[in-house]
């Protein structure tokens, strides 16, 4: 059996780490990828992201304990306040923010720089105690999300403490029976949240998300696609809503569903005290599924590569009740800033029907060069089944044309001078016209030896795009790639974390979408 010395803790005997024979089992075992990640895992490269958690740390603990003396008179009530964070919302007011925008973080000074620091070497004495390692830390939460674990730091703790593997290839040490604080032990529940609130409020895990996805561009584990995909998805929050009534600006009632007011010091009277009224889960809002289905919950705005299935960007959206269609030209614009890189790769935007408005489509042209092509939204149109060619029986919203015979005519281009679209009558198995056999060829091509030809005239059908009819083979053939974003959500909600929200606000739900997002990108490594 192997023994290691480790560093020895204050006032203690020297500690044996036993490598265990169960370690090296993991490590050569198929199922357990999760260690084999963890232990080969490059921490040396992201020191700059542990020197930024640890200056922050110093900064969170240096304002924590100051007066902030922001005490500023607040003289709003309850029910004002509620108001006012009702027309703040982005379904509410034109001015804010479609798509989650991190508040500013006020300048941090650099006492660390990444070349003091290196998993288990941590700096000395950030304001107190030797902090706990950051690689450690950071290897706990992406480890518990590659095993399936939502990433929060209740996870992570009970994945610490009853998993002794992990614990040791996360960089910690069991603790024990010892009370005493030691910088290797694994850490309280209370300090691994702390590690989330310092990460999730320093901008950090969006931080360490955009460094890994720009990774795997530069090291072209990620190929060029021509084409973006882009959806929406909710995850349930952790909140419940009240119905508020509000009088619109034409002055007529109505209602909507919100998070409550409340305030988040500890003060004896809230309704005395002078901070502010907030929203105790902002962006959680009502979700309108299929089928007069309501979901309360925070709504997330993904972008990716749909050859390869790879998730880009996964953002929360402001409000979670703020319609799909909004939050493609927002994020199109995030993802850009973020990874310019990638912006000349794309000449394609695939999205469902939210998307399908002209004027979202020439803002994409006009703005990014950039083609919108989304599902058509037929929007309550009907079959059109009047003053159509002879022998036709209908046409549906999305151009498929059907004779009266109940064949369905193919669709073979058209004729823009004219402005007609032109359809085909099929052929049979044996390569021959349906026509030529078919009981209604007297009335619809009576002298036709190959079979009926159909034009349609774009006024029928004025809410397709001539330029991109959704009939067209280019058409459809595209657009079998946009189911591919419904794999990528599937991983990142179902197979990296869980739909059930346990922390409020949109900060947090920004956070748990980009550990989602860095332990995907680790995985595609893999
Ligand atoms: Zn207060």
């Amino acid at each position: 059996m192997l023994h290691t010395q480790l560093q020895q803790p204050p006032n203690q005997l020297p500690l044996i780490l036993t490598i265990d024979e169960d370690d090296q089992l993991l490590l050569n075992s198929p199922d357990a990828e999760w260690y084999r990640i963890l232990k080969c895992f490059p921490d040396m490269k992201y020191r700059q992201i542990a020197a930024d958690y640890y200056n922050s740390l110093y900064h969170f603990n240096k304002t924590r304990t100051m007066d902030r003396g922001e005490r500023h008179v607040n003289d709003e009530d309850k029910e004002q306040a509620t108001q006012r964070l009702l027309f703040e919302r982005a379904t509410m007011n034109d001015s804010s923010p479609i798509i989650f925008k991190q508040d500013s973080i006020p300048p941090i000074e650099e006492i660390v720089t990444p070349e003091q620091i290196a998993p288990g070497i941590t700096p000395d004495r950030i304001g107190g105690k030797k902090p706990k390692c950051f690689f450690a830390m950071f290897k706990s939460f992406t480890g518990a999300s590659i095993m399936g674990f939502a990433p929060e730091p209740e996870n992570v703790h009970a994945l610490l403490t009853s998993n002794l593997s992990f614990a040791r290839v996360c960089g910690f040490v069991p603790k024990g029976a010892d009370s005493n604080y030691w910088h290797k032990y694994v850490p309280s529940l209370r300090k691994l949240e702390q590690f989330d609130q310092i990460m999730t409020e320093y901008g950090l895990w969006s931080k360490a998300k955009w460094d890994h996805v720009r990774e795997n561009i530069d090291n072209k584990i990620i190929r060029k696609e021509n084409e973006l995909v882009g959806d929406t998805t909710h995850y349930h929050a952790h909140s419940v809503f009240k119905t508020l009534k509000y009088t619109d600006s034409k002055g007529k009632e109505k209602t909507k569903s919100q998070s409550k007011t409340t305030k988040k010091c500890q003060c004896e009277d809230p309704n005395t005290c002078p901070h502010p009224w907030e929203l105790a889960d902002d962006g959680a809002g009502t979700i309108v599924k299929a089928h007069n289905r309501y979901i309360w919950g925070h709504k997330a705005s993904i972008l990716g590569l749909p050859l390869q299935g790879i998730p880009l960007d996964s953002v929360a959206v402001s409000d979670a009740a703020t319609h799909d269609g909004e939050t493609i030209y927002p994020h199109v614009v995030r993802l850009f800033e973020n990874m310019p890189q990638v912006q000349p790769w794309i000449d394609t935007v695939l999205y469902d029907g939210a998307a399908d408005t002209q004027g979202l489509k020439e803002k994409f042209d006009k703005d990014l060069n950039i083609r919108l092509r989304a599902s058509l939204n037929p929007r309550r149109r009907k079959s059109v089944t009047i003053n159509l060619p002879r022998g036709m029986e209908k046409i549906t919203p999305y151009g498929n044309l059907v004779c009266k015979a109940g064949f369905e005519m193919e669709y073979k281009g058209m004729r823009y001078e004219s402005e007609k679209f032109i359809y085909h009558a099929p052929k049979d198995d044996s390569g021959r016209s349906v026509c030529l056999g078919c009981e209604h060829k007297s009335i619809c091509c009576r002298l036709s030896k190959k079979g009926r030809v159909v034009t349609v005239p774009f006024s029928v059908l004025p809410h397709i795009d001539p330029k991109d009819p959704p009939m067209a083979k280019r058409f459809k053939a595209m657009m079998t790639h946009r189911p591919s974003v419904e794999r990528i959500i599937k991983r990142l909600k179902c197979d990296l974390s869980d739909d059930r929200l346990k922390k409020r606000g949109n900060a947090a739900f920004q956070a748990y979408l980009d550990k989602t997002m860095i332990a995907f990108h680790i995985l595609l490594r893999q």
